[in-house]
């Protein structure tokens, strides 16, 4: 069945249950590829699908970065062996004590600590790449922090342990990881990229 191009599916949480409406996987008539002679060597098969992906329990993460805040969680459990520790990225659940972790916000500890631990600048990318090319990946470091963030830098060169600032997609959100995104320390606010804003 071919469908409407325009037409594309959408869900609505209602309760606990996602309800999807409209079509999820679109397929487009096939074109024919051809050799110089003429001859039928096979065919291209346009298709779609809209995929969802649920945020579940990261969704405050998610929503806390178009909001100018960087949320992070903490093993409170008083019986853990590893109490206090921060996670960054968002773990749900402790990986030692399979506990449920405390949302904290580390905003102000990100924009006074941050730091690069490593970094990867990349012309290859993945399939529906929506960064800039080159992409200047970034693991990020925060003091307290015992794991590293993957971000990207959206303006300078990225070099081992440049302090570095968060900035956030505030103006038109994707709702996704894009929306945050860091700059060298020092960089004013007119070279943010559009849309993003310091807090
Ligand atoms: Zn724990």
């Amino acid at each position: 069945m071919t469908v409407n191009k325009e037409e594309k599916g959408t869900v609505k949480a209602v309760g606990r249950r996602y309800k999807p409406t409209g079509p999820f996987h679109r397929i487009e008539p096939a074109t024919p590829i051809k050799d110089e002679d003429g001859k039928l060597c096979g065919v291209t098969k346009p298709r779609d699908m809209t995929y969802i992906h649920s945020y579940g329990g990261e969704a405050p993460f998610f929503e806390g970065i178009t909001q100018g805040k960087l949320l992070a969680t903490r093993c409170d459990n008083p019986d853990c062996e590893f109490k206090g520790t921060v996670y960054e990225p968002f773990r749900i659940h402790c990986m030692d004590c399979l506990e449920k972790c405390t949302v904290i916000d580390i905003t102000d500890i990100a924009k006074s600590t941050a730091t690069v631990h490593s970094l990867i600048i990349t012309e290859r990318t993945g399939a529906f790449n929506t960064l800039k090319i080159p992409i200047n990946f970034i693991n990020v470091e925060f003091e307290g922090v015992s794991t590293i963030l993957m971000s990207y830098l959206s303006a300078g060169t990225p070099e081992i342990g440049m302090r570095v600032v968060p900035i956030f997609r505030t103006k038109n959100p994707s709702c996704d990881i894009t929306d945050l995104s860091f700059v060298p320390e020092g960089t004013p606010e007119s070279e943010l990229p559009e849309g993003f804003t310091f807090s």
